[in-house]
């Protein structure tokens, strides 16, 4: 999959991309933004700009597969571009890539449909017909489960089965759109009986995010030697979280409403192809786990299938914004940390029937990597709000306040290669209405 467009030496007229810490020119994500005043549409990051896709197909800049790719995603959601899968993606990108490089024979116009992002509002990229978070960060699952049962954190199904729960797709939205803090039941411990009102323990999950390409037919499952290839991109996920309405509600079933108030993803569809040089191993499972049972096992996928992704979370408070600091680096993880890859959440995802649809999301689950420096939920990092966060403004942290902003960001980066990001994945907590 690495080719001419991986090259870390090639680059682009648009001379803010080119060393541009999300979107040099070996990125080419897909969104879909309004300019000022304007309608949504979709476009391709490049530095500080975006590339109106719209416009070029009309200045007749596509033909052959990435004409049919261009075309398909030249509405307001990228529903039917994800249909299409690997193919004319591909297409599409490599045409992007002449577009937009430096010397380009057809800069003018290419120019010519440029907008300055900053000035431009994202949206949600896709119609996200179903979205199911997974579990697979297993020091996640490790952390979260200690604080249950300090003895057995890790339940006996959780190293056969990629576990996941149906979310809620109705409540996701973009970067930058605030979060209404959550009101809820919960019983606190001494309680006798439960109470309902603002959460208390409200919390953000470090999460990679999975768009759907082309999918499955009801009742078809999808091979895990096919599953790769309806991957359409990722992106960040934050799946805040109640951590006082889960502990009450979660048994027998699983979240309810302590997670689907609210989860947001960064805007861009940051493509498997982009992604291709930074694509490792599946780690070795632990000495002594079973082995995958035979559905979930491929050979290639564990050559390739797991991802080398430094994933950030930023607090910034008003604490902090008062006094000019910077926000708090909160974690630094990796989406290494994965006990199951991608292909393998597909295929468990469909082995009954079910069928995935373009513009699905998936969610990894909560990755955090080993030691207290690398949580992706406060929860972990807290220790259940036992051992508050300190933070250079003075101010302490047990769970997200009131005014909180929490900040995700995640980087490709290794040697020979451009280092790429997603763009962020942000929002504040507004108070309980
Ligand atoms: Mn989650």
């Amino acid at each position: 999959m690495l080719d001419h467009t991986h090259d870390p030496k090639r680059q682009s007229f648009v001379i803010s991309a080119n060393g541009h810490a999300d979107f040099p020119i070996q990125n080419l994500p897909l969104g879909v933004f309004s300019p000022r005043g304007g309608e949504p549409r979709s476009g391709i990051a490049i530095g500080d700009k975006i590339l109106d896709l719209p416009a070029t197909l009309a200045a007749g800049l596509f033909e052959g597969k990435a004409r049919e790719a261009a075309q398909a995603a030249s509405g307001a959601t990228l529903n039917e571009f994800l249909a299409l899968g690997a193919g004319p993606r591909q297409a599409l990108r490599a045409r992007l890539s002449e577009l937009l490089a430096q010397g380009s024979p057809e800069q003018d116009k290419v120019e010519a449909c440029l907008h300055i992002a900053a000035e431009c509002t994202l949206h949600l990229p896709a119609r996200i017909g179903d979205y199911t978070d997974f579990y697979v960060g297993i020091h996640h699952a490790t952390n979260v489960g200690k604080q249950f049962r300090p003895d057995n954190p890790l339940l006996p199904n959780y190293k056969y089965v990629p576990i996941g729960y149906h979310g809620r797709a109705s409540s996701i939205r973009p970067s930058g759109v605030p979060v209404r803090r959550p009101r809820g039941q919960a019983k606190p411990v001494d309680a006798a009986v439960p109470e309902f009102g603002p959460s208390r323990r409200l919390d953000y999950e470090l999460e990679l995010g999975v768009w759907i390409g082309p999918g499955n037919g009801l009742g078809e499952p999808i091979r895990i030697d096919e599953a790769s290839g309806h991957v359409g991109g990722y992106c960040l996920l934050n799946d805040w979280s109640a951590r006082d309405i889960q502990a009450w509600e979660y048994q027998p079933l699983g979240p309810f409403l302590s997670k689907s108030f609210t989860s947001t993803i960064s805007a861009w569809i940051v493509t498997p192809e982009a992604l291709a040089p930074f694509r490792i191993p599946q780690p070795q499972r632990p000495e002594g786990d079973p082995a995958p049972l035979s559905y979930l096992m491929d050979e290639s996928d564990r050559k390739e299938g797991a991802l080398d992704l430094e994933l950030e979370v930023l607090l910034l408070t008003p604490g902090l914004r008062a006094k000019g600091l910077p926000p708090h680096r909160l974690a630094l993880s990796n989406a290494r940390h994965m006990y199951w890859t991608v292909a393998q959440m597909i295929t468990h995802h469909a082995s009954n029937g079910c069928n995935l649809q373009p513009g699905d999301l998936l969610g990894t689950g909560t990755i955090s990597g080993p030691d207290l420096t690398s949580c992706g939920s406060i929860l972990e990092a807290t220790l259940g709000g036992k051992n508050p966060v300190v933070l250079a403004s003075g101010e302490e942290r047990r769970f997200l306040e009131d005014g909180d902003e929490v900040i995700l960001r995640a980087r490709g980066r290794r040697e020979g290669y451009a280092p790429i990001g997603f763009g962020e994945c942000r929002a504040t907590i507004l108070p309980a209405l």
